[in-house]
């Protein structure tokens, strides 16, 4: 999860880095980060707590986020500017897919109360060796690294701009990292065993002909085969909230042709979208502390900021009053009502375009969908008020 050090600037990122600039301060925190600084100073301290509070400001979680940072000498002298480590946790309440590593501080999200006390939910190493403006204004000097920016970027790591594919020898494979591969790097709390399972951000990958990487059918894991879709340059994200922020195109991942650990498959790819803020290389005397519509709507659909995080394509979801299960058909979906009184449920397209109004009554209603895809709903009896998604397929 590292970022770069590369040659290359833009004029037009500076009005837009203003702009925005502006419109955090003082905005409402809709999450609370915690961080524990080792080797810092007061001024790096101010700077990293600017940058969560941007996070802080877009995501949502009743659990407090804490974030571990280690400011020190990489000892080595190597391009890194800094790197992160999420802790994981899977099959948590509300997971919204199965067996699938979450960065704990989603699945801490999800899950309503915290799953991991005791261990904090990522590790940050931050190069000492390099050179750091600490301001928040983004006039970062041509000769220094703006540390808002990097550290916006390696906390959105820990959010879950995170991936567990590896390459060795000839061989890819999601989740077979061990603690090992980090050396001299390593994380505060118990590396886990990964089990050969992918992170929530593995799962949306699929290649240009649309077949899931994860589909373990179609790419056996620690496989040749893999290695092959690793390093194609033909990595897209299934993400229909990403794709909403990105002109309706499949956001593209960082997928060169030869693979490297912590740069491949773990950002978005650089020269489709080498402005924004989950991209790999960064350069001197840049700023960028706004995360953009497809990075949002990225993390939207990994579970961020949804009060009831669904998905059909692992089967039945409970969610408090409502169920929702696919349909008999392609695309219908069914809704079952567990509440005695009466319910309205509204669907709405990622637009905000409303689709349909059913009135329920402990009672069951179908709808079919008019394309494949993720839907919004809201559902209302008496006092409760619910809102969610789901997918049509
Ligand atoms: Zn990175």
């Amino acid at each position: 999860m590292r970022k770069f050090f590369a040659a290359k600037t833009n004029g037009i990122l500076w009005v837009l880095v203003l702009f925005f600039l502006y419109s955090h301060v003082g905005e409402a925190q809709k999450s609370t980060f915690k961080i524990n600084a080792t080797g810092t100073t007061a001024e790096l301290d101010s700077a990293m707590r600017y940058a969560v509070s941007i996070w802080g400001s877009l995501l949502t979680s009743p659990v407090p986020i804490k974030i571990n940072v280690v400011y020190t000498s990489f000892i080595v002298n190597v391009p890194t500017l800094a790197s992160t480590f999420p802790n994981g946790r899977k099959n948590f309440n509300h997971t919204p897919l199965a067996d699938t590593w979450y960065p704990t501080a989603l699945a801490n999200a999800l899950n309503r109360s915290e799953l991991n006390p005791g261990e904090y939910d990522m590790d940050i190493y931050v190069n000492a060796d390099k050179p750091w403006y600490a301001g928040k204004d983004s006039h970062c000097p041509a000769d220094k690294y703006d540390l808002v920016s990097v550290f916006l970027h390696e906390v959105g790591h820990g959010l879950g701009f995170a991936s567990l594919a590896n390459v060795k020898g000839d061989a890819g494979s999601f989740g077979s990292l061990t603690s090992a591969d980090y050396f001299p790097l390593r994380t505060s709390f118990p590396f886990p065993d990964l089990e050969g399972l992918p992170s929530a951000f593995d799962r949306a990958m699929q290649n240009d002909s649309g077949e899931k990487l994860t589909d373990t059918v179609l790419f056996q894991n620690n496989s040749p085969s893999l290695k092959e879709q690793f390093t194609s340059t033909d990595v897209f994200l299934s993400s229909g909230q990403g794709q909403l922020g990105n002109g309706g195109n499949m956001p593209k991942v960082y997928a060169p042709n030869s693979f490297t650990l912590g740069v491949s498959m773990t950002h978005l790819d650089e020269d489709s979208y080498g402005n924004m803020l989950m991209t790999p290389f960064f350069d001197k005397g840049s700023a960028n502390h706004q995360p953009s519509g497809l990075e949002l709507g990225i993390l939207a659909d990994l579970g961020w900021n949804s009060e009831a995080p669904l998905s059909l394509t692992d089967g039945l979801r409970v969610v408090v009053s409502l169920q929702i299960k696919e349909g008999a058909v392609p695309l219908e979906v069914q809704f079952l009502s567990s509440d005695k009184e009466e319910a309205s449920l509204h669907i709405y397209e990622l637009s905000g375009k409303e689709l349909a109004t059913k009135q329920m009554d402990a009672s069951e209603t179908s709808w079919k969908a008019p394309s494949p895809g993720i839907y919004y709903y809201t559902y209302t009896s008496g006092l409760r008020n619910e809102r969610g998604k789901f997918s049509a397929k």
